[in-house]
């Protein structure tokens, strides 16, 4: 039983987990899974973004490096062109002084790109970890998608706003974690639904409003069956105006908190975590596809023996490796892509065996952006190893003092919220300045129409008022299409805190142990008042109970 240096919580490394810190001979981690992901995630940024200058060209660009961040922050133009090459920050190792130490004076010197934008992204301003996207805005952690605004974590999707976490859905509006959809809005943790309206755990719906936990069912409301006329009717009264609309969201968010709600989201899955899809050999990960033996992960697809790793696809072998695609055989990496056999790298592209760079391309045998014949490099990065094994920095991930970003604007403050006076005590910087317009708006609030036909296609041109933060926005021309198709009039909140309440419906990292809340006295536990069952769990501060995955499923029925 190891104990965290952070918070001093036990944790144990199963032995799959073992055997890839083996293959870096790397020690046991000095953090829990918590505090060290916490740790990875104070190097992510999304969603907020700021304008500034590129040091090259002077050009206006929005970026992810606010003032308060100590980055040299370039264009992404500049930043790919070939007539500059990192090397020239290159500089000698000093055994003398810890490794960590000349890494962040490195990482420190050589410019960033603004943002993240991987493939091809057309008409795509206002996004940031976009992958092939066309004709989107403000939309953060994204692949495939088209027509999408305002969302956040959605793929292959068209058309939708204000969601996140969707795949495969069109038209989709202010929905969570749904895969495959048309049509909805206010559905959680749905697939396969169609024109369904406030929903939460429903498989291959159509036309149901208000329901929970229901399977192939069609014309329901608030989980009671109607005649096709009879639900038309209903549907048409509550999405007449705002105010209507708002009662049925309270009144769902009561009858809601009566259903089980399952203990994880696993599909032809293995392992323990939550929503885990055709995945095997998968120990306390959150949101993995398509990947096998994976431990204490987040956010991965398409890979295969990591550990402790986040926000990535296409990797094997790898630990402590965030926000990087298809690198293998690495340790200590953040944001590289194309890689192998990286050692505490920081955005390093087609590259292989380096050690301790950052921003190079098309490189090998560098050490602290130096270049080294293949012999000299072998031999300065096994003193290294060594010397990093002695202050005990080997295996761990980039030390916090490292990251560029102020904390309040990285993914920790969404899973580990601190107080500015915390965030510096632990070393991180952070940004005083709040985001938002204010004051400037053209149409106060009660004069938004409370019914979209009564709603003039000018609402795009006006300023509006967010009823909750005071913060001025606007309503885009794509999510007026979005809100005509679905009946619903248009929001008197911004999309910032629209996003926030979404985020109450949403996933988080901590696993807690919990016993099976039925008391129905199924067969498989028709002798003790409540199931035996316990499990890993998300879900601990939610109203409704928790369920074990057989009592769910006899709650399910068909
Ligand atoms: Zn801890
Ligand atoms: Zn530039
Ligand atoms: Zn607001
Ligand atoms: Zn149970
Ligand atoms: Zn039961």
């Amino acid at each position: 039983m190891l104990s965290c240096k952070q918070c001093a919580q036990t944790f144990t490394i199963a032995p799959q987990d073992q055997k890839i810190l083996d293959t870096f001979d790397a020690p046991a981690p000095k953090l829990c899974r918590e505090c060290n992901l916490k740790q990875r995630l104070a190097f992510r940024n999304e969603r907020n973004l700021f304008r500034r200058t590129c040091e090259k060209c002077h050009k206006s660009i929005l970026a992810l490096y606010s003032k308060a961040s100590t980055a040299h922050v370039y264009c992404r133009e500049c930043w790919y062109n070939d007539t500059w090459d990192t090397t020239q920050y290159g500089r000698d190792y000093d055994p003398a002084r810890p490794f960590f130490d000349q890494m962040k004076e490195l990482t420190r010197a050589v410019p960033v790109f603004n943002l993240w934008q991987i493939g091809q992204n057309e008409n795509c301003d206002y996004t940031n970890a976009a992958m092939n996207c066309k004709d989107c805005y403000f939309l953060f952690s994204a692949l495939e998608d088209v027509g999408c605004v305002y969302c956040e974590q959605m793929g292959y999707s068209k058309d939708c706003s204000n969601c996140l976490h969707v795949d495969y859905g069109e038209l989709m509006y202010d929905c969570v974690t749904v895969n495959t959809g048309y049509k909805c809005a206010g559905l959680l943790d749905s697939d396969k639904c169609t024109e369904c309206y406030l929903g939460r755990d429903l498989t291959d719906c159509q036309n149901c409003f208000g329901c929970v936990n229901l399977k192939h069912k069609q014309y329901y409301w608030y989980n009671e069956p109607l005649e096709k006329t009879e639900y038309e009717r209903r549907l048409a009264e509550a999405l007449a105006t705002r105010e209507s609309w708002a009662a049925h969201q309270q009144k769902f968010t009561q009858h809601a908190a009566k259903y089980p709600r399952r203990f994880a989201r696993k599909k032809n899955t293995e392992g323990t975590g939550y929503e885990l899809t055709n995945s095997s050999d998968i120990r306390q990960c959150i949101i993995v596809w398509e990947s096998q033996n994976c431990g204490e992960s987040m956010d991965v697809f398409n890979s295969k023996d990591v550990y402790r790793c986040n926000h990535m696809g296409w990797l094997e072998n790898t630990y402590q490796v965030a926000t990087s695609v298809n690198v293998t055989y690495s340790l200590g990496v953040f944001g590289s892509e194309y890689a192998a056999f990286l050692n505490y790298c920081y955005l390093c592209f087609n590259s292989e065996n380096l050690f301790g760079c950052s921003g190079l391309r098309k490189k090998k045998f560098c050490i602290l952006n130096k270049q080294y014949s293949e012999e000299a490099y072998k031999k300065l990065r096994a003193k290294i190893i060594s010397d990093m094994k002695a202050r005990g920095e080997w295996g761990q991930f980039f030390p916090t003092q490292l990251s560029l970003l102020p904390y309040n604007e990285t993914m920790a403050q969404r899973y580990f919220p601190l107080t500015k006076e915390e965030a510096r005590k632990q070393g991180f910087m952070w940004n005083d300045e709040t985001a938002g317009l204010r004051n400037k708006e053209t149409l106060p609030p009660d004069k938004v129409p409370n019914k979209i036909p009564a709603t003039p296609d000018t609402i795009t041109k006006e300023i509006l008022r967010c009823t909750s933060c005071d913060n001025n926005y606007r309503i885009l021309t794509q999510e007026l299409k979005i809100l005509r198709a679905l009946h619903i009039a248009v929001p008197l909140e911004c999309q910032d805190c629209s996003h926030k309440n979404r985020l109450k419906h949403y996933l988080n990292p901590f696993l807690r142990q919990h016993q099976c809340d039925c008391t129905k006295r199924h067969p498989q536990h028709a002798a003790t008042d409540r199931c035996p069952n316990t499990f890993e769990t998300i879900w601990s501060h939610q109203p409704e109970p928790i369920f074990c995955k057989t009592c769910f499923e006899a709650e399910l029925g068909d």
